[in-house]
């Protein structure tokens, strides 16, 4: 089966959308790029996650015609196209419609940074792309307006891309941007949370980039 291991890492991360509350039935979609030959691996449309099998994820080229697999790819592939070839140091690209993070992409509100947990996945507050309608390939050019080296963003009345070196860094993302959207909300309820410091958040982020867990 051609690219059967990124297809397997792609089929993987979309189960744990599911295990994480991050999409309802067959919202969002999930890709990774192979190196060597620059094609993507991405999730069918309109297709429930579970029970997917390894050859149901679609393989495009760098234009978007399918080299292998017999589904239609997701209809935000030319999205994650657009991304990929704007953004070479990506190799997976996720997109949830995960409810606390798409509360604030509803309002139009960018996700301050008061937790470790958005500087250390997100690299910051999260940015609000505009909206732009599925299925016209405009997505991509949006969130290229915003998302400058950050891991995420929001898209206005839709939902989060989150993107990374791999398909599992883009889905711990897309997991920790929730995770931060949540607890950010909560304290909201409460009063008026804290934003930390720039330098803070620099400090934080090049911790997870560089010497967090396993790193040297
Ligand atoms: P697909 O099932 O075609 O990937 O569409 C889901 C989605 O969330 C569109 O934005
Ligand atoms: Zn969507």
């Amino acid at each position: 089966m051609l690219l059967e291991n990124l297809r397997k890492e792609v089929l993987e991360a979309s189960l744990q959308l599911i295990r994480y509350g991050l999409v309802t039935l067959t919202g969002g979609n999930v890709s990774g790029r192979d190196p060597e030959t620059g094609y993507i691996a991405i999730t069918p449309s309109g297709m429930d996650y579970e029970g997917l099998a390894p050859e149901d994820i679609v393989i495009v080229d760098g234009d978007g015609n399918t080299v292998d697999g017999k589904w239609k790819a997701s209809v935000d592939t030319r999205d994650h196209l657009y991304l990929y070839r704007h953004k070479p140091s990506l190799y997976g690209i996720i997109h949830t419609h995960s409810p606390y993070a798409c509360s604030f992409a509803m309002l139009h509100q960018e996700i301050p940074c008061c937790s470790t947990t958005l500087a250390n996945e997100v690299g910051g507050s999260v940015p609000v792309a505009r909206y732009t309608p599925v299925a016209e390939n405009a997505i991509g050019p949006a969130v290229m307006e915003v998302i400058g080296d950050k891991n995420a963003c929001l898209l206005a009345n839709h939902g989060v891309i989150a993107v990374g070196k791999s398909v599992r860094h883009a889905l711990v993302a897309a997991v920790m941007l929730e995770d931060g959207a949540k607890v950010y909300h909560l304290a909201k309820c409460k009063g008026e949370p804290i934003p930390l410091e720039q330098a803070e958040i620099d400090k934080a982020r090049n911790v997870f980039l560089y010497t967090y867990g396993q790193n040297q």
